[in-house]
Formats: structure tokens, sequence, C-alpha cells
């Protein structure tokens, strides 16, 4: 087969590239490679099931079009302060040009019109004096809110536009490698999810897009063909999740509050991320059988806690370059321990150095919403350097958010962020590849819905 435009990966930042080769009329052929379903074949049976169970061949959470925003909680960052680091490529005020843009097209495609985190001026001026007293940052990040169901429609009306507009989609069809010759890369090799045989799609630009899950894929590919790139950060961390009341001032003020701190005695950067108000504690699966905690929130069907995650960064240095993989060993132990599920304890057994026993969590007055977590000893798989963080951060905390250390808190592990090798890129998001373009999350630089997609229409207008 052959195209003008091959994206392989149908997340925000591969659909967004096609949305504005289309809206700027650049008349391209475009094809978009994705290993998962078009949106309306997307269904987690952990609706009925209650448990998750660890689909093959893959999680339909995070697979199919729209990646992983479709099941996402649809929160869009509208700064860009948050969501990935894209703006130290590209500058800061073009870097919010794109996401205005690229708000409007949301707009156009039905996103809510409210934005949370506005306003509630002097709630915010309180929230913040307490949050320099403990020590920590709080970035200010207007939010659109879209939520899981209304995110899923909305990306439907654009999947709908597309094959309308022409795009050609190769659903099922999973990219094994690139073609390259002679440095130049030519286009992709795939297969049909379940079956052997290879088929190969040639174009004179190959656009990789494959998400966050697809970081372990890449940095091979990365290895095998020379394409310039850095190891990345990774993110060790533990999803915490508490009763709305505590949560209350800082969810109706802010919505999602993001703290950032630097603790003693490492002073890593750890921060909080994704906050849900009344939402839902979720199970991830990776490929490799690796279940990841998250969190989400529903528009309509609320829950009786808040979750949110904290998260620990870490940097490795010479001679070590494999930080995917050391993330990944942390998250193998935890779930050895849990028997293949999520773990959770909470805080004030941490504190007392003893596990949480199922018996002691019924009894709790925070109830977990995965049901299917199990009651154990997070600190046994957790190293010492990212746990001490941890500790340390929600200390802080406290003294922001009353009542956020307390015994009945509940961490949950292994929540973990991948982020893909930082790949080196010119202002046209090109590689050192002739031909190769990367974007989104797979290419590093991003860590967010907003961000990704705004990629995306950047990558839409780098396109002669
Ligand atoms: C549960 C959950 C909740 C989240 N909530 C939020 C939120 O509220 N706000 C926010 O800003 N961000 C959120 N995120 C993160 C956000 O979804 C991602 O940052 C964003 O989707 C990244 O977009 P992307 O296009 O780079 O990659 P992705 O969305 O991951 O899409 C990549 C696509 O590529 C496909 N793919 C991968 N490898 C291959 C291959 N080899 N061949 C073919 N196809 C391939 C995948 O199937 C996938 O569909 C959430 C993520 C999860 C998992």
């Amino acid at each position: 087969m052959n195209c003008d435009v091959l994206i392989v990966g149908a997340g925000p930042a591969g659909i967004f590239t096609a949305l504005e080769l289309i809206r700027l009329k650049k008349q391209k052929h475009i094809v978009i490679m994705e290993k998962g379903s078009p949106i309306e074949k997307r269904s987690c049976p952990k609706i009925h099931t209650k448990k998750c169970m660890n689909c093959k061949p893959y999680c339909h959470i995070t697979t199919g079009f729209s990646g992983a925003g479709a099941f996402s909680d649809g929160k869009l960052s509208l700064s860009c302060e948050v969501g990935g680091d894209f703006p130290d490529l590209i500058g800061r005020p073009a870097a919010q040009e794109l996401i205005d843009y690229t708000d409007r097209i949301y707009l156009e495609f039905g996103a809510v019109k409210e934005v949370e985190g506005l306003g509630n001026d002097d709630k915010i001026k309180d929230i913040r004096r307490r949050a320099i007293k403990a020590g920590l940052k709080l970035v200010d990040c207007p939010i659109r809110h879209l939520g899981t169901e209304k995110a899923q429609e909305l990306y439907r009306s654009i999947q709908n536009y597309l094959i309308e507009k022409g795009v050609e989609f190769l659903f099922g069809a999973e990219c094994t490698n690139l073609i390259l010759e002679n440095s130049v890369c030519k286009g992709a090799r795939a297969h049909d999810v379940g079956k052997a045989e290879h088929f190969d799609v040639l174009a004179p630009v190959t656009i990789v897009a494959a998400g966050r899950r697809g970081a372990d894929w890449l940095d091979h590919i990365c290895r095998e063909h020379d394409i310039i790139h850095e190891s990345g950060t990774v993110d060790i961390g533990v999803r915490v999740e508490m009763r709305n009341e505590i949560m209350e001032e800082v969810n109706n003020a802010l919505y999602e509050s993001k703290l950032i701190g630097y603790p003693k005695p490492f002073k890593d950067k750890v921060r909080t991320f994704c906050q849900n108000p009344g939402g839902f504690v979720s199970q991830e699966n990776y490929d490799n059988n690796l279940a990841v905690v998250n969190g989400h929130s529903y528009k309509e069907m609320k829950s009786r806690n808040t979750n949110l995650a904290i998260l620990s960064s870490h940097n490795f240095s010479d001679p070590f370059n494999q930080p995917i993989a050391y993330a990944q060993k942390i998250g193998e132990l935890t779930n050895m321990l849990a028997n293949g599920h999520i773990l959770v304890q909470r805080y004030g057994d941490i504190l007392d150095g003893k596990r949480t026993w199922q018996d002691e969590l019924e009894r709790s007055s925070v109830q977990p919403t995965l049901s299917d977590a199990v009651a154990g000893d997070i600190t046994s798989a957790m190293p010492y350097r990212a746990m001490t963080n941890i500790i340390n951060f929600i200390e802080a905390l406290d003294m922001v958010v009353p009542g956020f250390a307390s015994a009945e808190t509940l961490l949950y592990s292994p929540e973990l962020k991948f982020y893909s090798n930082r790949i080196k890129l010119n202002r046209n998001l090109e590689t050192n590849i002739l031909g190769l373009h990367c974007l989104g999350d797979s290419s590093g630089w991003t860590r967010g819905l907003m961000m990704a997609s705004a990629m995306g229409v950047l990558m839409g207008r780098a396109l002669e």
C-alpha cells in the first residue's frame, strides 16, 4: 500500500495531525495504522465482571481510536505549564497558541463550555498561601473536563469526521518495524493482530504516535535504527484515595490541584497528578501483563471519594540507561505481592510499619473504589527513595489539605508513568532519520491529552 502520510497510532496526537491536514486543505492521502479497534468497538468488560480480565491481545482502555484518550477522564489542561515538555521544544508562547487553537477544535466537536479552576480567587489565594508555607508550588491550570463518557462521544464525532474526509484507517494493524533505506524512512511494516503475515505501507512521511503503551516498542526501534534519543524520566508513585469531604475545598476551588515539591532529603521532584473528585480508581494492563493503577471520573456518576496520583520523578545517570525497565521491575514486584492485582495499603499502616489486612480495610471510612485491589504492604516493593519522597510529600500536603495524611487514606501501587525516551526532534518534529517524525507521548515530549493533541496540530501544519 502507498500513501502520502502514514500515521502509526490513532491517539490524540495522530488524529489531530490528520485533522489539521484536512483543515488546512493539504489534500493528502492519509493512512492511520492502529493496533486497536474503532471507538464503537472499544469496551472494557470490567463494567460487568467488576474485575480486570487482563484482555488479550490488548487492553481496550488504552488501545484503539483516540488511544488512551477515549477512556480517559477527558481533562484537557489548558495551560502550557502542564502536560509535558513540548513548550521547551517550540517556546512557551507558540505552545500556548497551539493549545488555545486545539481547544477551539475540541469545542467544535462538542467539548463542554465550562472551564474549571477559574474564579474562586480568594479561596485559591488561601490554598496557595498554605502551599507556600508547606514548601509546595501551586501551578495554575484551567481545565476543561469532558468526563469519560463525554470524551468517548467527542472522539467518536472526530472519528466519523475523519472517515468522511477520506482518511483511511487500518484498525487491528500493529506496526512491527519501520522500513529504512539508506537512513531514509520509507514507511512501516505491520501485521494484523493475531496473524503472522506482514504487509508494508510505504509513504514519504511516516509519523510515529504510538503513545505511552508504545514506549517499550519504540525504545527497541530507536536502538535498532539509531534514532537519536535520550533516556527519559520515570515517575514512580502511588494513587491516593480519600473521602470527598477531605478534598472538598480544593475540589471546589480548583477541581485539580497541581502541587509540586522537592522534599528532603533527596529533593527529587514530587507532584500531584490526575485528580478525580468523586472519581474511581482503575486498573490498566500493559501487554507484558503488568497491572498498574490509574484513576478517572465520570461527568454524571460520582463516588464518595477523590483520588489523585503522587508521582516521584527519577532520572538516572551513566552507566544506567534503562529507566523503563527499572520502573517495570518495581511494578512486577508489586503485582507479585498482590497475586497479579493492585496493592492497597492504609497510610497509617505504612507509618506503623505493618501491612493492611482486608478486614481493617472493610471497617475504614474510606472504601476503595477499586474493588479488586488487594490489601497488603506496598512498602515491600517500593524503593526506599521513592517511598521516602512520597511520605514526606504527603506530610507537606497535609498542611494544604488538612486530613490528607490521615491514617485511613488509601495508597494504591504500582502507579508508574513511563515516559518514552525523549526523541531528538527539529522544529518540524522530524527525527534524525529523514521522513520519520515522532509525536505525542511516544516522543517523550508530551504527557497529556491536550499537549499530545496540540503537538499533532503542529505536525499537520509542518507538513508541506
Ligand atoms: C486511564 C487514563 C486516564 C487519563 N486521563 C487523562 C486526563 O484526564 N487528562 C490528560 O491530559 N491525560 C490523561 N491521560 C493521558 C492521555 O490519555 C495521554 O497523554 C494521551 O492519550 C497521549 O496521546 P498520544 O496520541 O500521544 O498516545 P495514545 O493516546 O496512547 O495513543 C497511541 C495509540 O497508538 C496505538 N499504538 C501503539 N503502538 C502501536 C503499534 N505498534 N502499531 C499500531 N498502533 C499502535 C495505541 O493502540 C494507541 O491507540 C490518561 C491516560 C489514561 C491511561
